[in-house]
């Protein structure tokens, strides 16, 4: 399987090398030269199989030969053997068409875990395999950095840098991050806000030499075995319910357009995926995208679903890049419009294919917390912010006879404050995670400054 970026000037990379290097040296991103189909039969084969086996065989069509079949095997039942539940991906029936398939019974309790256990696991077989380490640098507002060092926490070939902003993430989610102690795990607290965290990153990413030295690579959501691991949970959904032979709906709460697109290459596969709906929060980049055929970059605001509260949907790209049949050239100077501009417009054809795919809904924190009282009492389901926006989209779109999935991005009592807002319920941590509230911390607080950032790293490592 041959990798090859959305705009069209870097190399050509396998699996192993797309994994590993993440953007594209061009600025785009990594997508499959071409997509695998698998027939009916093939997709019919995979009913009633566990979650690991769907996987493999999934994970299985990109990978190629970059993986041996045993490998991939053991390196799949590795990072779901931590899962708080049997099914990995458990789907509940809200009504008479809705289905709320839980993605949040990993180590952090949010959906990033199904992709980074991969993820991580996937670094430590190629880095291993050639001898070789790596830098992860990253900054989080809360949910990827824990999910990412949860993904690597102990691994001999990589360390993991994480900025977060100091005193801006919510006490879960730092304790989340800063309880892990494992020697190759370094959290960093920097005096700023996120958007200060990022261009920190940025800035050590565009020093070539410490790039090199350091071999500094991202696991953020644009790395293409994040999305390839995420198909795996469309398709089980949807065998669950009776594909290949029925057709299923999907809905999606999403900012960056990460998960949502799993959901469009699970249909590029064979899969027979109806519609794919999209929630979003009042940073609506998406919807607006989707009414308009007018991408136009805003002013992010602070929403009760913080991990949507984006202002650019990266993984956007990649659908765009389908959208005009692969034309990279076009593609390079719609992009280049954006980052001049922040705004691109795409012309009624296109607009027209782009919403036979998608729908797409818009939800305020009013409307979220009104949502989350309305589903508890009708259906006793403590639904967290994130999730209830999927489940609200799925309602608002029109009925048509096909069972809607709705993807639930985390566990409600990630975001406890919101529940006690909406229910005026306190909401516990699950029991495998409520020790995190007495366990020693470990941080280090730095200045705004890359030359602090930069002498802290070579000081940790050789
Ligand atoms: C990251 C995250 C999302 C959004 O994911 P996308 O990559 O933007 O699709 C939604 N909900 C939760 C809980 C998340 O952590």
């Amino acid at each position: 399987m041959e990798y090859r970026s959305t705009r069209g000037a870097a190399p050509i990379l396998d699996f192993e090398q797309a994994t590993l290097c993440g953007l594209a040296q061009d600025g785009g991103l990594y997508v499959p030269a071409s997509w695998p189909v698998m027939n009916t039969d093939a997709i019919r084969d995979l009913q009633g199989r566990p979650y690991s086996e769907i996987a493999l065989c999934i994970l299985g069509l990109f990978t190629g030969d970059r993986v041996a079949e045993p490998d991939l095997g053991s390196l799949i039942r590795q990072a779901y053997a931590g899962f708080h539940h049997d099914a990995i991906a458990p789907i509940r029936q809200l009504d008479d068409r809705l289905f709320l398939m839980e993605l949040f019974h990993g180590p952090t309790l949010a959906f990033k875990d199904l992709a980074l256990q991969v993820l991580g696991r996937l670094f430590q077989h190629f880095l291993e395999k050639g001898d070789r380490t790596c830098t992860i640098l990253g900054a989080t507002s809360g949910d990827t950095g824990s999910a990412a060092i949860a993904g690597v926490r102990g691994l001999d070939s990589v360390e993991l840098f994480m900025l977060h902003p100091h005193g801006r993430v919510s006490d879960v989610q730092r304790r989340q991050m800063t309880t892990v102690l494992d020697g190759n795990i370094h959290n960093i607290a920097i005096d700023g806000t996120f958007d200060d965290c990022q261009n920190l990153v940025k800035t050590l990413f565009n020093d070539p030499e410490f790039r090199s030295r350091h071999a500094l690579t991202a696991v953020n959501s644009i790395n293409w075995a994040r999305i390839a691991s995420q198909v795996v949970y469309y398709f089980r959904a949807a065998l669950v319910l009776g594909a290949p032979d029925r057709e299923i709906s999907f809905s999606v709460p999403t900012g960056n357009f990460g998960n949502v697109l799993a959901g469009y290459v699970a249909k590029k596969l064979g899969l027979p995926v109806h519609k794919l709906i999209i929630g979003s929060n009042e940073n609506d980049i998406l919807t607006r995208f989707f009414e308009t055929g007018h991408m136009q970059q805003q002013i992010v605001r602070t929403t009760l679903s913080p991990s949507m509260d984006i202002g650019i949907s990266s993984n956007f790209e990649r659908y765009l890049f389908e959208l005009l049949d692969h034309d990279a050239d076009h593609l390079s100077r719609m992009m280049s419009e954006f980052s001049r501009t922040g705004q691109f417009q795409v012309g009624p054809d296109l607009l027209k294919k782009a919403r036979s795919d998608f729908s797409a809904y818009r939800f305020d924190d009013d409307q979220v917390r009104k949502d989350i009282l309305s589903t508890y009492r009708t259906t006793g389901e403590i639904v967290d912010p994130h999730s209830m926006i999927g489940v609200s989209a799925a309602r608002r779109e029109a009925h048509d006879g096909v069972p809607v999935v709705i993807l639930g991005t985390a566990h409600p009592a990630k975001f406890p404050d919101a529940i006690r807002d909406a229910l005026d319920i306190e909401i516990g941590l699950p029991d495998h995670v409520a020790g995190l509230l007495s366990m020693t911390e470990r941080c280090t607080r730095l200045g705004n400054d890359p030359g602090q950032l930069k002498r802290f790293i070579d000081d940790r490592q050789d």
